[in-house]
């Protein structure tokens, strides 16, 4: 949510092309309107936030920006999720639309968001009322970028596409006391490592094999030196689902195994774990199926069905996922942008190696054909749902 300067580059990109801009609407988001006749309302979604990160790609242009993170400490910041390549695609759809706007008849609206790394932009948009400060879109679309797929090649999934997602905060209390005598202590170590082996039957045991989640203990702190049983221990978790129920399932588990561990440990009540799970949660993305199969089928005329590849489910979530689940009803999709080098596909398939994966300090997007191939996308998609001849 520091995307000030961004914000303010992106709202004059579309204040120059004639569209009327709303700014700050939920931290820097903004949205930008053009007006083209009558006929249906398009939203294109980007995402404008950074990570922070050192850049380490070594390009001409890496990054070199520092900025004071929410703890107060300078730290680098790095577009390591390829939001600038979603923004440069994105002023790039705006003005080949207006240039090309007796092509087209409907309303457009260009919508960039905060903060989609820590699922608070999208949130905080709907928080504000970005729908009702809008046109209702009939459509929402958005690009991810991909750190697998080729440049030049566009992803798509109908349906489940991306993860919901909770991050969850846990203290494990205890009762601390000297190293050398345990028996006069509860000690709240042990009872984690116990918590922690638990928690990984909740997927392979209690959740229904066929329903995708994951539990992920990702952090645990607690204690302070070799002889001393400390009074707690935090363990910071994350959780991925694609239903609600899975999601519900889970956290009684957690809430379950953790409390009854502490009980069988001796703790009194007063001190069964404290469970904190993160307002707002990411809901998973699903995209409507006859959008997808629509916009679908524009891309194969346009780029060739061998450059629009069907891909596999991820356990990522993305907050643009809450455009389609307000009040208003509005079919949403999101498709994935070949990013990556094509030799280097090639031949990290052929070596068996793995890429540099989104949030790697090395992921370094290949401009061209990645930036185009996203203008054309993000214009044919509009084109179609605009009803173009
Ligand atoms: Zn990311
Ligand atoms: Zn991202």
């Amino acid at each position: 949510m520091q995307e000030e300067k961004t914000s303010a580059t992106i709202a004059s990109e579309l204040e120059g092309l004639g569209f009327e801009v709303i700014r700050n609407i939920g931290a820097f988001g903004l949205a930008g309107i053009y007006k083209n006749g009558k006929g249906p309302t398009v939203l294109i979604r980007t995402d404008m936030d950074a990570l922070p990160l050192e850049e380490k790609t070594g390009l001409p242009y890496a990054s070199k920006a520092k900025a004071i993170n929410a703890a107060g400490n300078e730290t680098h910041v790095m577009h390591a999720c390829g939001h600038d390549l979603h923004m440069t695609v994105f002023v790039g759809t705006a003005r080949t639309l207006v240039k090309a706007k007796d092509q087209w008849k409907g309303t457009l609206v260009m919508v960039a968001q905060s903060a989609e790394e820590t699922g608070e932009g999208a949130d905080l948009m709907f928080k504000a009322g970005l729908y009702n400060k809008i046109p209702k879109p009939d459509y929402a679309i958005a690009l991810h970028d991909n750190p697998n797929l080729e440049a030049g090649k566009l992803g798509y999934r109908e349906g489940a596409f991306l993860a919901g997602v909770d991050m969850v905060d846990m203290t494990v209390f205890g009762e601390g006391g000297h190293g050398a005598a345990p028996h006069t202590t509860k000690d709240p170590i042990v009872l984690s490592a116990q918590m922690i082996m638990d928690f990984q039957t909740v997927v392979s045991r209690e959740i229904n094999p066929l329903e995708p989640a994951v539990v992920t203990v990702g952090s645990i702190h607690g204690g302070t030196v070799h002889n001393i049983i400390p009074d707690e221990v935090k363990l910071q978790l994350t959780l991925r689902f694609y239903s609600e129920e899975i999601r519900k399932q889970t956290i009684a588990a957690l809430h379950r195994i953790s409390k009854n561990l502490a009980l069988a440990a001796g703790l009194p009540v007063e001190k069964i774990p404290v469970i904190k799970i993160r307002d707002p949660y990411i809901p998973a993305t699903i995209n409507d199926v006859p959008l997808t199969k629509r916009v679908v089928d524009v891309f194969s005329k346009n780029f060739g069905k061998e450059n629009v590849v069907e891909m596999p489910l991820y356990m990522f979530g993305e907050d643009f996922s809450r455009f389609g689940m307000q009040s208003i009803k509005v079919p949403i999709l999101m498709f994935w942008l070949g990013a990556v080098d094509p030799a280097k596909v090639r031949s990290a398939r052929e070596k068996g190696e793995q890429l540099p994966s989104l949030h790697s300090p090395l992921f370094a997007p290949l401009p061209e054909p990645a930036i185009k191939t996203g203008v054309r996308a993000m214009v044919v998609a509009a084109f179609e749902l605009f009803g173009n001849p």
